[in-house]
């Protein structure tokens, strides 16, 4: 018996950010378009041979992307918005990726709930042709090396639609997109592919059920074309969709049992006969290796349901860094159990020869062995777990109710002046932490440099006139590496880059043991800080939720056990900031709403314990000291109820950019508490002008109590240069004072 092993997509930065600078070049002016597309066909080409090399049978191709892989169905599929059409080319991409001469881009959001960030397609009754070109192009090429394991990948129509921005009806939408997806697989199919992979993640979402009379319209339709269709699913099960998406005319279904209920499901409803399941079994979203046994008997279980079975990673690599091995500087017992994509590949192809009757049981062993020597390396820390088992819901509660705690705080002018904490990152700091990682300047010398950066901030912002100051986090290179890096059970790796979006990449953190703190962590800046001004400096700290969803997480233990780990430790930096004088504490938690599960049947559980951990951080806080919390990009519409349970005296909150929707949603829900709604976008290099600011306080003061609103922009400052900030801060004071007098 043979089990054939398959790939749903590969990273596509290169494994040496080549993509990245060869895009960075190409904007900037250094290259050309032919050197861009020449590198990026070197990548790709590597990548193939990596994975033919691994012994993939059935190799997912043409998902490397300039930019975003959704942009290019977009452009391929002729969804081309009445602003960028004027453009063509490559001018016309990354105008629809970057913006360009006052057009604004495509609006980017999250790709489902990973951290990848897509363009989001906008779909008007005006369609420009259909060119598949490049994709026929790419799997011509592709075939040359790789024959038949070559499997183009291609985004499904049903999921374009529900992610799209649509300016026409569902009907239309699905009729103009099924006659150019039949063009697509005719063309395919006479390039002599032996099958395609539809990818529909949408099915997902736990809404797929309204669209059920559309996918079977689309799949009977595409399937009558010949070509044989692999449809496949990821991020989460199928859901009460998974009867009927069993019975679309396709060859082959994929689904991901790393994640949701699908093996439940399995086990319930069966598999059709007639059909090849795709086994979604190795998680292509973390970067452990798999544990032999657990992941064996999940296998054995499949297969005695249904034998006809391919293995492949649980949806497209591109969420984990290239290779593990390449981690020199990594613990060797850490590094081991490590797997990245290339050590996932090799996962997939041992499983499959392993279930087939070989017997790489020497491969096996090994796995184990150094799961076993990891185990020694990072013992549990009973103190942390002792914390753990001693943890009361008391610890949860502030001393105090709200209303009575607010009459305690600092009394402030109405209206209260700030900013959310990181002031311009200049090219400047970031050589200072270069230096310092050389040995080209002492510890001393940096920290000397770094309280120079304060002065001058603290200095700025009492000539703006600010109410509440903040240090400005110039020691810090990132809010999670920052806090990580002084953490024990976080790791950092060298190479670990995924990408966010277009050329932007980040390397997650990993967190792979008990998180304990070993000393205060922001107490010397905050010092620094606070000795230089009579007003009120926030202490700042990035939360236990955001740090979790964007690191890498352990498998071992729940998500939430890790966040109040984190928690713990941020409880005791809290504590530690008071008796330093702190008299406000921020604790950020951007990415809380980010980390919300694909069905909304799951939110409850996760936001339950999410917002448990920020309230574990924050209830150590005496009545008299202010909490504040940031979130950016946030709707609250649907999770208020959480949002008002985080029980922070301030919530700040990027407001300008989306129109004030997220204040109305506020308003509507009757908050109690102070909101910080920002006032202007950060985003963008233009100096917002005083009256633009006067009329965003006008809308917040019809919506909201005065006493409720401070004013602040809608986030950090660290990617501003001083010249945009110093003159944006004084017009945003300046509408503060214009609004006082008014009131
Ligand atoms: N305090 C952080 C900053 O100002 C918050 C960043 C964020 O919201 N992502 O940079
Ligand atoms: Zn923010």
């Amino acid at each position: 018996m043979i089990i054939q092993t398959a790939t749903l997509g590969y990273p596509r930065i290169g494994k040496n950010r080549e993509v990245k600078k060869a895009l960075e070049a190409f904007w900037s002016s250094k290259s050309d378009a032919e050197t861009l597309l020449q590198t990026v066909r070197e990548v790709e080409f590597a990548h193939w041979q990596t994975q033919l090399q691994a012994g993939i049978d059935r190799i997912g191709i043409g998902d490397t992307t300039l930019y975003d892989h959704v942009l290019d169905w977009s452009v391929r599929l002729g969804l081309i918005p009445d602003r960028f059409r004027h453009l063509t080319g490559l001018d016309q991409y990354f105008a629809m990726a970057r913006g360009r001469d006052g057009i604004p881009a495509l609006e980017m959001t999250k790709w489902f709930d990973t951290n990848y960030h897509y363009l989001v397609p906008e779909i008007d009754p005006v369609l420009q042709p259909a060119d598949f070109s490049d994709f026929l192009e790419t799997v011509h090429r592709a075939q040359t090396l790789l024959g038949q394991r070559a499997i183009p990948i291609v985004l499904g129509p049903l999921t374009l639609l529900r992610l799209s921005r649509l300016e026409l009806n569902v009907e239309q939408a699905v009729s103009y997109l099924l006659d150019r997806y039949l063009v697509l697989l005719g063309e395919l199919k006479n390039l002599g592919v032996v099958e395609v992979q539809i990818h529909e993640p949408a099915l997902v979402l736990g809404d797929a059920d309204n669209f059920k009379g559309a996918y079977q319209l689309i799949y009977d339709s595409l399937g009558r074309v010949g070509l044989p269709i692999h449809l496949v699913t990821y991020f989460d099960d199928l859901g009460s969709a998974y009867p009927w998406v069993m019975e679309l005319p396709v060859a082959g279904i994929s689904l991901d049992f790393t994640r949701g209920r699908n093996l439940d499901l399995l086990q319930q409803h069966g598999f059709p006969a007639d059909k090849q399941l795709g086994v979604g079994i190795v998680d292509a979203r973390n970067v452990w290796r798999v544990r032999p046994e657990s992941v064996l008997s999940t296998l054995e279980t499949i297969q005695s349901i249904t034998p006809n079975i391919r293995l492949h990673p649980s949806s497209s690599l591109q969420f984990v860094p290239y290779d593990a091995q390449r981690e020199a500087k990594l613990p060797e017992p850490l590094r081991n159990v490590l797997s990245f994509a290339e050590q996932k590949l090799e996962e997939v192809v041992i499983l499959a020869q392993t279930l087939a009757g070989g017997d790489p049981s020497d491969k096996l062993a090994m796995v184990q062995t150094q799961w076993k020597a990891f185990e020694q390396f990072s013992p549990v820390n009973p103190a942390v777990q002792e914390r753990l088992r001693n943890l009361t819901v008391q610890a949860l509660e502030r001393a105090m109710p709200y209303e009575q705690r607010k009459k305690l705080q600092p009394t402030l002018p109405p209206l209260p002046t700030t900013t959310i904490g990181s002031f311009p990152q200049t090219t400047e700091v970031r050589q200072l932490r270069v230096k310092l990682k050389r040995g080209e300047i002492t510890q001393a010398e940096y920290e000397a440099a770094i309280d120079a950066e304060i002065a001058k901030c603290i200095q700025i912002q009492e000539e703006a006139g600010l109410d509440v100051l903040v240090h400005g986090e110039f020691e810090r290179t990132d809010m999670v590496e920052f806090f990580g890096q002084q953490l024990s059970g976080f790791a950092f790796t060298e190479q670990g880059w995924v990408q966010s979006y277009g050329s932007r990449c980040v390397r997650p953190p990993i967190i792979y043991g008990d998180v304990a703190r070993a000393a205060p962590m922001t107490i010397r800046e905050f010092k620094v800080a606070q000795s230089l001004t009579d007003k009120v400096v926030k202490g700042m700290l990035t939360g236990p939720v955001t740090m979790i969803n964007w690191s890498f997480t352990r498998t071992d233990i729940p998500r939430s056990e890790q966040a109040m780990q984190i928690a713990f430790a941020l409880r005791d930096e809290v504590a530690d900031l008071e008796a330093a004088g702190a008299k406000m504490v921020q604790i950020d938690e951007p990415a809380l709403r980010e980390g919300l599960p694909l069905k909304p049947e799951r939110w409850n559980e996760y936001l339950s314990w999410a917002v448990d951990a920020f309230r574990l951080a924050a209830g150590v806080a005496k009545p008299e000291t202010q909490i504040h919390t940031h979130m950016c990009y946030s709707e609250f519409g649907d999770i208020i109820q959480h949002i008002e349970r985080l029980d922070a005296d301030v919530l700040s909150i990027e407001n300008s950019r989306s129109n004030n929707e997220t204040l109305f949603e506020i308003t509507d829900a009757g908050y109690q508490h102070q909101v910080g709604n920002g006032v202007y976008d950060v985003h963008s290099p233009a100096i917002p002008s005083t009256e633009q600011m006067v009329q965003q306080l006008k809308t917040g003061i019809a919506n909201l109590p005065i006493e409720q609103i401070w004013v602040n922009p809608d986030c950090g400052l660290k990617t501003r240069r001083w010249e945009e900030v110093i003159p944006s801060l004084k017009n945003m004071v300046e509408a503060a004072k214009i609004m006082r007098e008014e009131i």
